[in-house]
């Protein structure tokens, strides 16, 4: 039977309800087991990002049964806690669930999450923590760490079991002091810089791997090798040209990533093209011609915008490419604008052509 989301989240519930008779051992290891194979699906687009939140919550759900919360206060008349064995080789497929669990907490996209159940998933990594120190007998983190050997890696040899294991400390921490802060690193190493800095995990849409945001390009779906090979056609040397008219261009006007509108304006006078504002012009402005051979670019007033400042960059890019009577080729053109944003494109060539 092929494995779907509704059969992993099944047999997690079932694997949880099991425990008490067939034992935690067997059941963490099932659990282990079916999140595999939601992380699979995840990773094969069978749960889009939209739905892994849903999903992360009902397997959370179900596990909430195995790793309650602590009490606030105990009554005598409430049934004493029944606290299962772990045999010390469930410890790693314990932690490996919780490995996974997060790894999907990176992943999904959670913008439409409430900060008050990220915080219960946060505080459930830590009840899930504390139930395989209650039942594995474990007192400290460096018994923890040497039964779950941190030195290798799970699943497709790029999650980081290191990273989990300082993110659980954190949350601990935090659940005593308050302040700690939880360390903003991945459990997923980025495809391209294999690092685990930075949380925030996205993929690209050309070759569906996942990236740290240092890596993906500006338009934020394609990654910084599949944004280089774009401008691969550009050949070397009119790459570099291009590269050099751009720094000579931003130093004589005073431009950068960063510059207000007001000096776009300036510079873009005195490139024969007159920025008029419009409510009704597209963010990226929309180029007219002017009289006496001036042009008009009509364009949105929104300060710091990014399709603005690629609709300012675009324009002048335009106006040095008449001016120099090169063909306005808009890849070319596309090229310009990018090295004046400060993309790395020539690093991410040259690491493509490696
Ligand atoms: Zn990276
Ligand atoms: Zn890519």
């Amino acid at each position: 039977m092929p494995e779907t989301p509704a059969n992993v989240k099944t047999r997690i519930r079932d694997a949880a309800a099991a425990a008490p008779e067939k034992g935690l051992d067997a059941a963490v290891v099932e659990i282990e087991r079916a999140l595999v194979e939601g992380w699979v699906l995840e990773r094969k687009g069978a749960i889009g990002p939209r739905s892994v939140p849903g999903f992360a919550d009902a397997v959370v759900s179900a596990l909430k049964k195995l790793a309650p919360p602590p009490p606030r206060k105990v009554k005598f008349s409430d049934p004493l806690r029944r606290i299962l064995p772990l045999a010390e080789d469930s410890v790693k497929p314990a932690f490996d669930a919780a490995v996974l669990l997060l790894a999907l907490s990176q992943v999904g996209d959670y913008t439409v999450v409430t900060d008050k159940k990220r915080k219960e998933h946060e505080l459930f990594l830590d009840d899930w923590r504390r139930m395989i120190w209650e039942s594995a007998r474990i007192a400290d983190w460096a018994r923890f760490r040497s039964l779950v050997t941190t030195e290798e890696r799970v699943l497709e040899g790029r999650l980081s079991r290191e990273s989990v294991l300082a993110v659980l400390q954190a949350i601990q921490a935090k659940r005593i002091d308050n302040i700690t802060p939880v360390p903003d690193v991945s459990v997923l190493a980025c495809a391209r810089c294999g690092g685990f800095r930075g949380a925030d995990r996205a993929r690209c849409a050309q070759c569906h791997g996942t990236f740290c945001t240092k890596c993906l390009g500006p338009t934020a779906d394609l990654c910084l090798a599949d944004y280089a090979a774009r401008y691969a056609p550009i050949d070397a040397e009119t790459r570099q040209r291009i590269a050099g008219d751009v720094k000579a261009l931003l130093k004589e006007f005073k431009l950068d990533a960063y510059s207000r509108n007001e000096s776009f304006v300036r510079a873009l006078k005195e490139k024969g093209v007159d920025v008029v504002f419009q409510d009704t012009a597209p963010l990226e402005g929309q180029e007219v011609d002017g009289q006496h051979g001036r042009v008009k670019l009509l364009i949105r007033e929104r300060e710091g915008g990014l399709l603005s400042r690629r609709g300012f960059f675009g324009a002048l890019a335009r106006s040095h490419f008449r001016a120099e009577d090169l063909p306005l080729e808009p890849l070319q053109v596309d090229f310009f604008v990018e090295i004046c944003l400060g993309l790395p494109i020539e690093d991410a060539l040259r690491a493509v052509a490696k």
